[in-house]
């Protein structure tokens, strides 16, 4: 057996089946082996039928008078049956699993396991999982559950496994350390585990192939891209000095550090590669705007690159008026800007020095004279793609330096691991006088008597004299949404719509200026709307998450979130970001349906305004895996959730230190450098 043959050598599949797997992504047999289950059902010990209580239950037995039906009203329908064994019987009911039908052969004896409880005024157990007796090793009782990917379920993929049991022996190890197994057992442990203590050294095994991957990937990367050449940019003291001067306010010790240490980065002729990690409200773009002035000094042509129109434009304003004072040239290049191919051209002549963008940036037709330095802002916004494009576009075989800006932080075990190659610097410190924005959570009941009381005061209170706009007359607030029309679902009830929420506002407070704001809008739109409410034209703005990423209006201190708990937690930090940012107190509440309890995201939104503990809150609750997807989108998909392990990591970076010790390692393990190959595209420079 080769590991890159395709499923159809796995007794049972044929190339219909094939078919199904390859859908959903199996298409070798390594893809088959690495298929882990989602759980485990445990039918150890089971109870006889005439002694069950209420409660997870264990039966053995054979099952009879199986009939499906649908349900009268609902979408539903209803297969249910009666289990037997010598002392009783007992009903079985599952619903929308109408393949149970077929599951069962009524001669043959099965586990069933699941909740055994009072519905609809009769005793039953409601949707058990079943297995057959003799498929189950009696003495751990253990099996695999496996996720059901279309027309194929759990025990489909527990009978591929089985008729694949004699192929397990064939896999050849992937890794050089073979502690405490090899890869062939360990992976056979994951599937035919007989005991619980099989399971858990095979989970600890993967996920240390899975960490030494990613930090081999990282640092191959570091090597590779430490062999690239980029423009070296001096410090210019005293220009740099003159600028600082001109602000407005003092730059915080952090900004100082960060910006330190990505001036002496340029410095070298190796393209740097650095992360800018600082919470909401830190002064990032203060840090981009000292970046961007010194590499411009040099000569060199700078790109910024937004997720969004709104946050494009705003950088353009709040950079070009900080520095074209100082002869920068500025242009903003956005999918709405008119006459592109004249701006186009003052790019590619080096008229212009900074050019601030969306993905409009990336298309090919967008050459640069000299571009020096790339800056990403909300970098996890942008795929690996987009961001390599960004690269690509650097002058005579010289790559630009990247700064790469986030207020998603990175929890420090997956800094150590995938952005092991990174340099980073952290703003841990906000601008003087900020005050924690304070944080409640609140049904949606509760509104009229806690909430409207309190917008009105904030509608009335003076506004703060940060904000730029003329026209303000009280401060202002904003009021998310999950949905742009009627009719979309939310998790637990029906989401209002950023549009029914302003009429119903604007009830509330016939008086007021309300707009919304929503993604599908056009871009001209958004930013007439963003603009207005910018300059304090409008009261209450409200919007979906497009005000998520980055945008700025000190003079708004009050924030609403609707349906709170269908956001995850570093998107709710985000948005509570968007207040707090002037010098007045600010406030976030979050309205739950009042249905279930608020969660624990919620309440640790409530305790704490610090990102970076959040974020470590998020890794324990949600498991690295989906931090990954939202960082990443997905281009990383761990199977194991592993990163909170520290003593894995650290035995894995030794290990990963020695391999590399031994260069004839890259040519031997053929299949392990094919597979870094995914992570390492994430943040290499080449
Ligand atoms: P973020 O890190 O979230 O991108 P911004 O760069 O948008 O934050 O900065 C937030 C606000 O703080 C802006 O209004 C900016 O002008 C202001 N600001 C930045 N640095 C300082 C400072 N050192 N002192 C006071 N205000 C600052
Ligand atoms: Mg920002």
């Amino acid at each position: 057996m080769n590991l890159f043959d395709s499923v159809e050598s796995i007794k049972g599949v044929g190339p219909k089946t094939a078919e199904v797997l390859k859908k959903a992504g199996i298409k070798t047999m390594r893809d088959f082996f690495y298929t882990l289950p989602r759980d485990y059902e445990t039918y150890a010990a089971p109870t006889s039928i005439n002694e069950i209580r209420p409660g997870k239950v264990v039966i053995k037995g054979k099952i009879d008078s199986l009939t499906t039906r649908r349900a009268r009203h609902r979408n539903l329908t209803i297969t249910e049956g009666i289990v037997r064994d010598e002392t009783g019987g007992v009903k079985v009911v599952w619903f929308n699993q109408n393949y149970r039908a077929r599951q069962f052969t009524p001669e043959k004896e099965y586990y069933f396991t699941g909740n055994y409880e009072l519905k609809n005024g009769r005793w039953s157990i409601i949707s058990p999982s079943a297995a057959l007796v003799s498929d189950i090793d009696p003495t751990s009782g253990l099996t695999p559950i496996y996720v059901a990917h279309g027309s194929l379920k759990s025990h489909d993929f527990k009978r591929f496994f089985n008729g694949a049991r004699g192929k397990f022996a064939e896999i050849p190890d992937l890794l050089p350390t073979v502690k405490p197994g090899t890869r062939r057992e360990m992976l056979f442990r994951a599937h035919f585990p007989n005991s619980p203590k099989d399971i858990e050294v095979s989970r600890q095994y993967l996920a240390y192939e899975e960490l030494f991957e990613l930090i081999l990937a990282a640092k191959l990367n570091r090597r590779e891209n430490e062999k690239l050449k980029s423009v070296s940019v001096p410090f210019d003291a005293e220009k740099i000095r003159g600028f600082v001067a001109s602000l407005p306010f003092k730059l915080t010790n952090a900004q100082r550090r960060a910006t330190w240490e990505i001036f002496q980065n340029m410095e070298k002729s190796v393209p740097m590669n650095r992360l800018l990690q600082g919470d909401v409200g830190s002064g990032k773009t203060m840090v981009a705007a000292l970046a961007a002035y010194e590499t411009i000094l040099s000569g060199g042509q700078v790109a910024l690159l937004a997720p969004t129109a709104i946050l494009a434009t705003q950088h353009f304003d709040s950079l070009s008026s900080l520095l074209e004072p100082f002869g920068v040239k500025t242009a903003l290049l956005i999918g709405a800007t008119k006459q592109k191919p004249a701006l186009k051209r003052q790019i590619a002549s080096g008229e212009i020095n900074l050019i601030i963008g969306t993905h409009a940036l990336l298309t090919d037709d967008t050459e640069f004279h000299n571009l020096a330095l790339t800056i990403i802002d909300e970098q996890h916004r942008f795929g690996v793609e987009q961001r390599q494009k960004m690269v690509l576009k650097s002058p005579q075989g010289l790559a630009p330096h990247l700064l790469s800006m986030t207020a998603t932080p990175i929890p420090r075990s997956l800094q150590l691991t995938v952005f092991g190659d990174l340099d980073v610097s952290i703003l841990d410190e906000l601008p003087a006088g900020r005050q924690p924005v304070e944080t409640k959570i609140l049904e949606e009941v509760e509104m009229r008597e806690k909430l409207y009381p309190k917008m009105r005061e904030i509608l009335a209170e003076k506004p703060d004299i940060k904000g730029k706009g003329t026209k303000m007359h009280g401060q202002q607030i904003y009021w998310i949404c999950k949905a742009i029309e009627d009719g979309m679902k939310g998790p637990i009830s029906e989401a209002t719509s950023v549009k029914t929420r302003t009429n119903k506002l604007r009830e509330v407070f016939p008086d007021k200026t309300i707009e919304y704001l929503h993604g599908k809008m056009k871009p001209a739109e958004k930013n007439a709307v963003m603009e207005r409410f910018a300059n304090g034209e409008i009261d209450i703005l409200v919007s979906t998450t497009v005000v998520e990423v980055g945008v700025d209006v000190p003079n708004a201190t009050l924030m609403v979130i609707e349906n709170a708990e269908s956001y995850g937690l570093a998107q709710l930090h985000q948005l509570r970001g968007r207040v707090g940012r002037g010098a007045s107190k600010a406030y976030c509440f979050l309205i739950t349906s009042g249905d279930i309890q608020p969660s624990r995201r919620l309440r640790e939104l409530e305790k704490s305004n610090d990102g970076f503990y959040l974020a470590e809150v998020d890794l324990k609750i949600r498991g690295p895996g989906e931090i990954y997807g939202s960082l990443q989108h997905g281009a990383l998909d761990l199977r194991i959730a592993s990163l909170s392990d520290t003593k894995l990591i650290a035995r894995a970076q030794m290990d990963v230190e020695d391999f590399l010790q031994n260069p004839e390692n890259m040519v031997k393990y053929k299949e392990l450098m094919a597979g870094i190959a995914k992570y390492q595209q994430l943040t290499t420079l080449n």
